[in-house]
């Protein structure tokens, strides 16, 4: 087997640029040069993927040597999301399937949760364990008291299970701790929501906003290469963050806003677009509605009012303005994909959308293009029998534009309150890492501990895994079929995932455990193939292709019908909004009782002493999911806290030291960080990478490496309109006074 080192040396082939530093922008697999191309010559065997190491789900191979192993995976040229160039993380995926620390066969607990006592199970034991808990939960307090907490491919196939016993209650972190406040506020404004990817047509733009979206250190792998390709030709970036990011090396204009402000900025730029007329008024007219009151809203928002707030020069902020105006409609403010930042997430990406759509740029050329999906048809099973009651039940007036169901909802809700009737007992938790995952941890233990059933279904034990009561443990994406990838793009397209080996260990697919589940507790009429490879090509034979074909291309794509992906002169528009029109005025929001436009409202400032805790994301990691990585782990083993030099001479704190962080509320870190004393920091915050600082002894490579941002984050800023965690209310202090030990560990 080929060393960790080797591995990276072979898969990675764009390691040079990785090692060299931060520059995401370098970070892509460039094409083949001839030494690599007969690298790849000396393989045998490819087989189709699509990556799992992040949600971008880049198409690829994975390419085996004459004996089976696994030595590489590259990207798919046809694939629209990779351009045939996957980013570290993906070639470093097989990093995922070598991990000697995998979960390696199913464990039922013996001592109590937390312990992480278990004993090894068969299968069947640890099934029947699961079916005869779920069973007797659900004739007690019927079958909605269960709920998935799903991230990733599998967890589509326990949604499945979930519903055909009668629960509603599948919910992903994605929504609630990730980008939902982003999907109301577009819904509200454009009536349809982003999804993923974005469709923003990078490629073509002349200015691209950034404001808080770290492109680049964040691989969105397309969006990153488009951006490389806009920049190229010419394009201005503009990048508002208090960090000097890798995207901010590359703009021309970095605004280093005072964090918590972004409100500010963004209405000042509206008031700006509006009073100097740099709107585009015939789109504005043709299909906007509520232009007159937004100007009214915005008419005493000017530059130098935002100035007080945003510290950003009043100068700078017309002269940002004008450039965007210039290069209208080829323009893009990013919606930003993490914006759970302050509570008032849903208003601030609602003035990302109205700036947008001023500027003219949803639908044209160099702005946001029209998305095609492909569908793929569902097996044909019995009706989802009807909830009698939903997390809703107990909340009927929180969150009322929420449209699915709450990661933090259910968490709450599964707190006991003698108030409530709702209450969850069981859990099932499909790689998500709950623990790391929702903000206030304490409020996530003490749900955990009311729970009769906690079933973790992982590839890897994470810190969640050492509470379950059933442990099951999945292969990885390099060892099993998933649902067939479709998602929007410039066209239609679908990528296929196959096994490229058998699963190893005592491992298993998703579909399979799903499906004995079922079988078990009564509903097996709701998975009607037996194996998953006979419902994708009967899936695949209804779209025009079949399995056999996807197992040759990997990827296949679908002719648009018409040549509509952007609004043709003349065309008119009719937007699923309640005036069929883009709101400006959003009378969704007003009749929710919500204000029906932007406003901004003042935060709280950090005490004396304490620095706001930003956390972000770097290239080579994906969350706590990689961080045991043995390909990744070799690029990035722990995480750091950047300090500007001003704080750091205020603490005396030197690059390389270790220190502990405490935040407000007194929680400290597990384990020290290392400090990093850099100018590309304001001096009222401090920077970490998200996604270290592990406490799961079973993670030997990772265990007690960095800190972790999660436990600072004990203050929730939950946004009112659709139940979102913000999670930049936390400000952190140091305690410089570590013990020898520490230091020397
Ligand atoms: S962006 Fe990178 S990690 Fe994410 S799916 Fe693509 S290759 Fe994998």
């Amino acid at each position: 087997m080929a060393t960790r080192r080797q591995f990276i040396r072979i898969s990675a082939m764009g390691t040079g640029a990785v090692l060299a530093g931060a520059a995401g922008f370098r970070l892509l697999a460039s094409e083949l040069t001839d030494g690599q191309k007969a690298t790849l010559a000396a393989l045998t065997g490819r087989t189709p993927t699509y990556c799992e190491v992040c949600f971008w789900k880049c198409a690829g191979w994975v390419w085996k040597d004459e004996k089976g192993a696994i030595k590489k995976i590259t990207g798919n040229a046809e694939d629209m999301n990779c351009n045939g160039r996957l980013c570290p993380r993906g070639t470093g995926g097989v990093g995922m399937y070598y991990d000697e620390d995998r979960l390696k066969t199913p464990l039922i607990r013996t001592e109590e949760r937390g312990k992480q006592s278990f004993r090894e199970a068969t299968w069947d034991e640890a099934f029947d364990y699961i079916a005869d808990k779920i069973r007797k939960l659900s004739a007690e307090w019927g079958p909605e008291c269960m709920a998935l907490f799903t991230h990733g491919s599998g967890g589509k196939y326990f949604t499945t299970l979930l519903k055909a016993l009668g629960s509603p209650h599948v919910a992903a972190p994605s929504y609630a701790q990730c980008r939902g406040p982003r999907e109301v506020a577009f819904q509200a404004t454009f009536g349809q929501t982003l999804d993923s990817p974005e469709p923003l047509d990078i490629r073509d733009t002349r200015c691209l906003v950034l404001i808080g979206s770290h492109l680049g250190e964040n691989m969105h792998n397309g969006q990153v290469q488009e951006m490389s390709d806009a920049i190229d030709k010419g394009a201005t970036i503009i990048t508002v963050d208090p960090r000097f990011s890798t995207a901010a090396g590359k703009s021309k204009y970095w605004l280093p806003i005072k964090p918590a402000t972004d409100l500010a900025l963004l209405l000042a730029w509206i008031n700006v677009i509006i009073s100097e007329e740099l709107y585009d008024k015939p789109y504005v007219e043709k299909y906007t509605y509520g232009f007159e009151y937004l100007k009214e809203h915005v008419k005493t928002m000017t530059p130098e009012w935002a100035y007080g707030i945003t510290t950003i020069d009043p100068t700078v902020i017309r002269e940002t303005a004008r450039e965007m105006a210039n290069a209208a409609p080829a323009v893009i403010i990013h919606p930003g994909r993490h914006v759970t930042w302050y509570g008032d997430d849903t208003q601030r990406i609602r003035a990302v959308a109205i700036l947008n759509a001023l500027l003219g740029s949803w639908g044209r050329r160099g702005g946001f293009y029209r998305s095609e999906s492909a569908v793929i048809p569902e097996p044909q099973h019995p009706a989802y029998p009807v909830p009698k009651r939903t997390w809703r039940t107990e909340f009927p007036d929180l969150y009322k534009l929420a449209d699915v169901v709450l990661a933090n909802g259910v968490c709450d809700a599964t707190v006991p309150d003698p108030s409530r009737n709702c209450k969850f007992h069981g859990w099932i938790v499909n790689g998500s890492n709950l623990i790391e995952t929702l903000p206030n941890r304490a409020n996530t233990l003490r749900a955990i501990d009311s729970l009769e059933l906690l079933v973790v279904i992982d590839t890897m034990p994470m810190e969640i895994t050492g509470y379950a009561d059933v442990v099951l443990p999945e292969c990885t994406y390099l060892e099993r079929y998933d649902e067939i990838r479709a998602v929007p793009h410039r066209k239609q397209q679908i990528a296929l995932r196959m096994p490229a080996v058998e699963p190893a260990y005592n491992t298993k697919p998703a579909f399979w455990m799903a499906r004995e589940l079922a079988k078990r507790l009564g509903v097996i009429d709701y998975f009607p193939f037996e194996k998953i490879e006979d419902q994708l090509d009967w899936q695949l034979k209804q779209v025009g292709t079949s399995l056999e074909e996807m197992k040759k291309a990997g990827v296949k794509t679908f002719d648009r019908p018409a040549d509509d992906l952007y609004f043709s002169p003349d065309e008119e528009v009719e937007f699923y909004t309640g005036t069929g029109k883009i709101e400006l005025y959003s009378t969704l929001l007003a009749d929710s009782e919500f204000d029906p436009m932007p406003k901004y409202t003042k935060h709280e400032e950090p005490p004396e002493g304490y620095y706001r805790l930003n956390y972000g994301r770097a290239p080579m990691h994906t969350f706590g999911r990689t961080s045991n990585n043995p390909n990744l782990t070799d690029l990035m083993d722990e995480n750091t806290v950047w300090v500007n030099p001003r704080v750091a001479k205020e603490w005396g704190l030197s690059t390389g030291q270790y220190v502990h962080l405490v935040n407000q509320d007194g929680n400290r870190s597990e384990f020290p960080i290392k400090v990093r004393v850099t100018e590309r920091i304001r001096w009222d915050s401090v920077f970490m990478v998200h996604g270290f600082g592990h406490d799961q002894k079973k993670l030997r490579r990772c265990y007690g490496k960095g800190a972790s941002d999660s436990n600072l984050i004990t203050k929730v800023l939950i946004d009112p309109i659709m139940g979102g965690t913000g999670m930049r209310g936390n400000f952190v202090t140091f305690i410089t006074d570590l013990s020898k030990e520490e230091v020397a560990s």
